[in-house]
């Protein structure tokens, strides 16, 4: 395809999953693509994840529950959704937002959008990976919800019927007693599951990592240790990045900076309302008896990612800024998450253990469009739990929307503008 004569080079402003997915498109549009990253190209959030594509999820964090959970959160240093509270007026501001959207009202319009974005990208993810022979362990194994009392089940019954009545996303429901021979990875005695059939799941580092290779050999320039320190604008427009190796220019830029976007507010004019949320994983080698399915236990809110080259336990929801420790309290939490549940739940030999800042946003929803008063500037940020899972359909929309094409799902509702 050829491309408006006006547009010939973009530079994209982050090589995680969304840079990434957004220079795939822009690059199959014909355009002359550049991915600069402060830091080595997807080492940020979209490195050490759980790596569901998961349509299930649509759900927002923003849930009617969601406000009494942070609450409890403050007197419990072992729950996994926590929010430490400080002195910063913008982030209380995004926790009072977040609190207005926590209704069911709020909870199914956000839904309904994110089913729309969410199918739309598993789809184009199914189509890239067997057009570009992604080597990223693609699996269509489904996602499995295990419960381990029966008023878990009841709860995740209820979740299920909801999903199903408003979204028609349904699970398979597996009783306790079945379960062991579903996967037998898992404990006898658990009270049973939740298995929706339709999600997959890859190893994001491998993702990425093949992602670059074949954008390299499509003609996609990567800048590695290239950080982004002040942007120059005139008459409405960005003339030019002055970056960390000198100064570039281009005619459309594409903001991907995960979490670290919403310091680009000031210099981008428009509000970019993200608080990191933190997460945790511990990635080891497979345990002789591993998992066959990827798995989640909600009621200790740990994801258990079973790969053909190791096994992950990833989880944590932490609002405390911008913090980059790993306490071995937290990791040694997400082992003994397993516990209840795995005949073998974690293995002894070497773990890596990493966190990553989660861009979220108070409606649960990505930021996706035009910056509203930079006529040559878009953001693509904001995906909160679902980055992953989101990264295709938010590539294409970004192109769609650079070259003034048709979008292919709504894009009102992701946009800047909003806020
Ligand atoms: C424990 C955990 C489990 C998760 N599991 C899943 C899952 O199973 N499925 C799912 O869909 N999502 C999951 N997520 C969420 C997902 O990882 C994120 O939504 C996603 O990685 C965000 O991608 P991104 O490209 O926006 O951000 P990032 O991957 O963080 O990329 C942003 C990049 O921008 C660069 N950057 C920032 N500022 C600048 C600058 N000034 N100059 C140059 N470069 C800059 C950074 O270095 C970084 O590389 C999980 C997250 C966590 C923490």
């Amino acid at each position: 395809m050829k491309p408006p004569a006006a547009i010939d080079h973009v530079i994209v402003v982050g090589a995680g999953v969304i840079g990434l997915a957004c220079a795939h498109y822009l690059n199959k549009a014909g355009l002359r693509v550049t991915v600069i990253d402060r830091a080595t190209v997807g080492s940020g959030c979209s490195y050490g994840n759980c790596g569901y594509i998961c349509p299930s999820h649509v759900l927002p964090l923003t849930e009617p529950g969601a406000i009494a959970t942070a609450l409890k959160s403050l007197f419990n240093p072992k729950s996994a959704f926590r929010v430490t509270p400080r002195w910063s007026p913008t982030f209380w501001n995004w926790m009072w937002q977040f609190a207005r959207c926590c209704n069911q009202r709020q909870m199914l319009a956000a839904g309904r959008h994110l089913k729309a974005i969410l199918d739309s990208s598993l789809d184009e993810y199914k189509r890239i990976v067997r057009e570009e022979s992604l080597e990223c362990e693609w699996t269509e194994k489904g996602l499995l919800y295990v419960l381990q009392t029966e008023h878990g089940m009841e709860e995740f019954a209820k979740n299920d019927r909801f999903l199903t009545e408003n979204f028609g996303v349904t699970a398979k429901r597996i009783e306790g007693e079945a379960l062991p021979t579903f996967d037998p990875a898992l404990q006898t005695g658990l009270a049973g599951a939740f298995h929706y059939p339709h999600d997959v799941s890859i190893r994001p580092d491998l993702l990425n990592a093949a992602w670059v290779e074949r954008l390299r050999t499509r003609g996609v320039t990567f800048i590695e240790n290239c950080e982004l320190r002040q942007i120059k604008k005139a008459a409405g427009q960005i003339t030019h990045l002055e970056t960390s190796v000198g100064d570039m220019q281009a005619d459309r830029i594409v903001f991907a900076a995960g979490a670290l976007s919403a310091r680009l507010a000031t210099t981008l004019e428009c509000r970019i309302p993200i608080e990191p949320g933190k997460g945790y994983s511990v990635t080891m080698e497979r345990p002789a008896v591993c998992p066959q399915h990827p798995m989640l236990f909600p009621e200790h809110r740990v994801g258990v990612s079973p790969f053909r080259t190791g096994y992950r336990l990833g989880s944590m929801m932490e609002f405390s800024g911008f913090n980059a420790t790993i306490s071995a309290q937290r990791i040694q939490q997400l082992r003994d998450s397993a516990k209840p549940y795995l005949v073998e739940p974690f293995t002894d030999g070497p773990q890596q253990t990493w966190f990553g800042w989660r861009p979220m946003t108070w409606d649960s929803l990505p930021i996706i469009g035009r910056v509203p008063r930079l006529s040559n500037a878009f953001l693509a940020t904001g995906h909160n739990m679902l980055g992953v899972s989101l990264a295709t359909a938010t590539g294409r929309l970004i192109r769609e929307l650079l070259l003034d094409e048709k979008p292919h799902i709504d894009p009102a509702p992701f946009s800047p503008l909003r806020f």
